[in-house]
């Protein structure tokens, strides 16, 4: 039952001609999916709209030729086509009661253009601020109606086929913001200038919007305020007046801070609701209904801010990606089962680099259609008078076991050999800065314990002989993996001369310290653990030398939007960096090494903490399976080997081969994923 606190969260809200069945807002974020996968885009974004969302938007829509952003995949309305290719997903949200919006969009001079070649454009010529762009042309008058136009055209586009709020995107600095803002508009004709003048090309798109398809569609703009990173040369006071110019105009305003980094700000850096600060003020301008995010997944603070009036819906983009079903968990009162975001930022990490977005919490996000997966509902077992064995409660293990136990498999029993579940979890979450990836930990422990076939043993190390004696027909091993100490690293495949038994990330979160005050960390992983142990041993006034064959620190952390700020961080907590080295060798008081174009390199260490790659604990797993008879004898019909004990990679993988495999386990090939649906472009 909803606790009556929350019951403000399910009013609805008129904006413009359409009403939202309740608060909750699943603003525009990426997905990979576009209109270039339509049913994919389709189930992904109806799964929210079941879930509860009152409103469901999909992606920025490039409105024009010259506002191509592939090989980015965006929902693109500029043809009957798009059209055909969107219309399954705006059915999809509109199946469950909500709002469907789009976020009509033209990039300027940060447009990518590497297909179609055109020219990019902006306000005033300069020089574009991507890596593959050189340069942007000034838009003539013939530019700005002919845009506009465009606009208008998609607007058209998008209420044909049934959308009920369609933005006209101005934020994170593209050609709207690029307008008003006088760093990049140093027009002096009439859209130029004064406020009114860089306003003009903004209003007169809304207007014409608005004046083509306002009747029948809510119009939201989005755009953003300073916050730490700042707009270029849109302040605040100016950013304000611009929502007093354009209220008329306006259903909905969709307010972000910043730059896209600090916007969508992992749990690292940015506490929940960080862009209060700055998004807040927007209230002083308009009474038209506003919605901004704050990665909440916490109806009282959720409550609390509608209360104050300074939003008048929940915003969400991760929140929704990690639990679809928040709101209906909301409204029935099993705030337990709330799948809480970690902002780790995977979800961008793989929509950016691998065009599919994904969870580190959710295995489902993503999945809904090429596997047909439902983040609330898994397949009972035609079979379920079965016991099995899960070892390890790692990331795998646990996700595994909590879904053989949804299936409802009559005895599921999860054995941990330490004192608690989580795996690497117990320490990842003790590492600076990383405590809400705990909640990866947290979510899988309420859900186990309310399991009554699932039994959860821990301080048990189970060797061969106590798996054959277990008693379960199935075995599925999920034992992971420990970082090497002195092997082999990933880029030479060669040793490190003299480095084995150096200290490895589990050693020094056990409580083992270097001999010594100073201290070298080598990373060829390229993500969080070197930072978070260099952090760490720098709190504790080690002086730590953070030493990596990669050309900056943590690359990987470039995809999570977070790379720029770790690093500053690092160089604020007083960690040296060192890129572009190999180490070749450790010896008594030194490392040694040569840089990216092999000169020698040589540091003055103490000590040596090694952060190269994790080695499968996979020696149990072997040694069962080298006896299939012996495995009969002892009842055992099938063992299989998942998480990181298989292949040791992300927490987000560990996660999804214990689910996949326990959704799949009945299949005549269960390690093997079952085939994937395709979905192919209209
Ligand atoms: P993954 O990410 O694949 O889940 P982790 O390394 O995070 O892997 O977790 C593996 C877990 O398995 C650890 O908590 C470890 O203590 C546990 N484990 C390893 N070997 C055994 C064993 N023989 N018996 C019980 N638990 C084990």
């Amino acid at each position: 039952m909803m606790d009556p606190r929350h019951a403000i969260l399910f009013e609805s809200v008129q904006i413009g001609p359409k009403t939202l069945p309740n608060r909750f807002y699943q603003v525009p974020h990426a997905s990979g999916f576009g209109s270039a996968r339509p049913l994919t885009q389709a189930a992904f974004r109806g799964i929210k709209a079941e879930g509860g969302w009152g409103g469901v938007c999909v992606e920025y829509s490039p409105v024009s030729a010259d506002a191509d952003e592939e090989p980015h995949v965006a929902a693109y309305l500029q043809d009957d086509r798009d059209a055909a290719a969107l219309r399954p997903t705006v059915e999809a949200i509109h199946r469950h009661g909500a709002l469907a919006g789009v976020e009509l969009y033209h990039g300027g001079n940060s447009s990518k253009n590497v297909t179609s070649r055109h020219t990019r454009i902006a306000p005033s010529a300069a020089a574009a601020e991507i890596r593959w762009g050189s340069s942007a042309r000034e838009m003539d008058l013939d530019d700005i109606a002919r845009v506009q136009a465009d606009f208008v055209h998609a607007a058209r586009l998008a209420r044909d086929i049934g959308f009920d709020i369609v933005y006209v995107y101005g934020a994170h600095g593209y050609l709207l913001t690029q307008f008003l803002s006088p760093w990049h508009n140093l027009r002096t004709d009439a859209y130029g200038g004064s406020l009114a003048g860089r306003a003009r090309f903004a209003l007169e798109t809304l207007e014409k919007v608005r004046d083509a398809i306002g009747d029948d569609c809510a119009i939201a703009t989005r755009f953003c305020l300073d916050g730490r990173s700042g707009v270029k040369g849109v302040r605040v006071e100016e950013m304000l007046r611009f929502v007093q110019l354009a209220e008329p105009l306006v259903d909905l305003f969709d307010v972000t801070v910043g730059s896209w980094p600090e916007d969508s700000g992992t749990s690292r850096y940015y506490p929940e609701g960080h862009q209060l600060s700055w998004t807040s003020q927007v209230r002083e301008a308009t009474s038209k209904p506003i919605v901004g995010v704050g990665r909440y997944t916490n109806p009282d603070q959720m409550a609390a801010l509608i209360a104050s009036g300074q939003f008048d819906l929940i915003g969400a983009a991760r929140p929704a990606i990690a639990d679809p079903f928040l709101p209906r968990k909301i409204a029935e009162g099993r705030l337990g089962d709330i799948r809480e975001c970690t902002g780790s930022n995977v979800c961008i990490l793989k929509e950016e680099d691998f065009r599919h977005v994904g969870c580190i919490q959710n295995p489902t996000a993503g999945e809904e259609y090429r596997r047909s997966w439902h983040p609330e509902e898994v397949p009972t077992t035609d079979d379920p008078d079965r016991a099995v064995l899960v070892i390890g409660a790692g990331p795998a293990g646990m996700e595994c076991a909590l879904t053989l136990g949804r299936r409802g498999f009559a005895a599921v029993h999860l054995v941990e050999a330490s004192d608690d579940i989580g795996g690497r979890l117990t320490w990842t979450r003790r590492l600076p800065t990383l405590g809400d990836w705990g909640r990866i930990i947290d979510w899988r422990r309420t859900q186990l314990d309310r399991l009554d076939n699932v039994q959860v043993i821990t301080g048990r190390r189970l060797d061969v002989a106590d798996v054959l004696d277990y008693g379960a027909g199935i075995v599925v091993v999920a034992t992971g993996s420990h970082w090497s100490d002195g092997g082999t690293q990933p880029g030479t495949r060669r040793p490190i001369l003299g480095s084995a038994g150096s200290l490895t990330p589990e050693r020094v979160m056990a409580g083992d310290r270097p001999g010594g005050q100073r201290v070298a960390v080598y990373d060829c992983d390229g993500y969080y653990v070197a930072p978070g142990i260099a952090e760490l041993l720098a709190a504790e006034g080690y002086e730590v030398h953070l030493v990596t064959p990669e050309a900056v620190v943590s690359p990987m952390s470039d995809g999570t939007l977070e790379g720029d700020m770790l690093r500053r961080h690092l160089h604020d907590v007083g960690i040296a960096m060192h890129t572009g080295i190999t180490l070749r060798e450790r010896r008594p008081g030194s490392v040694i090494g040569e840089t990216a174009y092999e000169d020698p390199w040589s540091l003055e260490v103490d000590d040596l903490v090694l952060v190269t790659h994790q080695v499968p604990d996979d020696t149990l797993y072997r040694a069962l399976a080298a006896d299939s008879e012996r495995l009969a004898d002892a009842g055992i019909s099938a063992l299989h080997l998942i998480g990181d004990a298989r292949s040791p990679r992300w927490i987000s993988e560990a996660v999804f081969d214990g689910h996949r495999l326990a959704r799949e386990l009945d299949l005549p090939s269960p390690d093997f994923p079952a085939p994937l649906r395709r979905d192919l472009p209209v």
